[in-house]
């Protein structure tokens, strides 16, 4: 084999920086379900008619058969870690947490689905999949996924 170009090449970094501010619309159901979290604290999903899964994250129609799913149906703020990782450095665009804390798949008491959310107030090596959790609310809601702080390792007494 001969040698060619990219065995020598030197691989330029460029700098650069971007910043896109936009505006994302919620849609009915988004809007029904962060209304529900920021003014009552209150998980909601909704219920396919045909297959009976219910979804959380809330979904207009169900992925799985195109179905209207326009039931809601009240959830729990305690769930299953499903699964997990770790971050140990900050990342501010991700999360408003100080490191050590997680991004972990939850899914709450009543849905099928699980969903993405942080995880923080839990002792290093202690996660597992399969814990329970259960959701912190921020003191000052303003109608985001982030009125939902984070999940910690539940307190619930079995
Ligand atoms: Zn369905």
């Amino acid at each position: 084999m001969t040698e060619d170009w990219r065995d020598s090449q030197e691989i330029l970094v460029m700098d650069g920086r971007i910043k896109v501010p936009y505006a994302w619309s919620a849609g009915e159901v988004g809007t029904t379900y962060l209304e529900s979290l920021r003014d009552a604290e209150r998980f909601l999903g909704t219920r396919c008619p045909v297959c009976g899964i219910v979804y959380h994250l809330p979904r207009m129609h169900c992925p799985d058969c195109f179905e209207a799913c326009p039931e809601w149906v009240e959830l729990e703020s305690t769930g299953t870690l499903v699964t997990w990782t770790i971050a140990r450095r900050p990342h501010p665009a991700l999360s408003p947490l100080a490191p050590p804390f997680g991004f972990g798949v939850i899914r709450l008491d009543g849905a099928d689905t699980g969903f993405l959310h942080l995880l923080y107030g839990f002792g290093v090596g202690s996660l597992r999949s399969g814990m329970r959790v259960e959701a912190v609310f921020a003191r000052e809601r303003t109608g985001s996924i982030l009125d939902v702080s984070h999940f910690r390792p539940s307190r619930e007494v079995v």
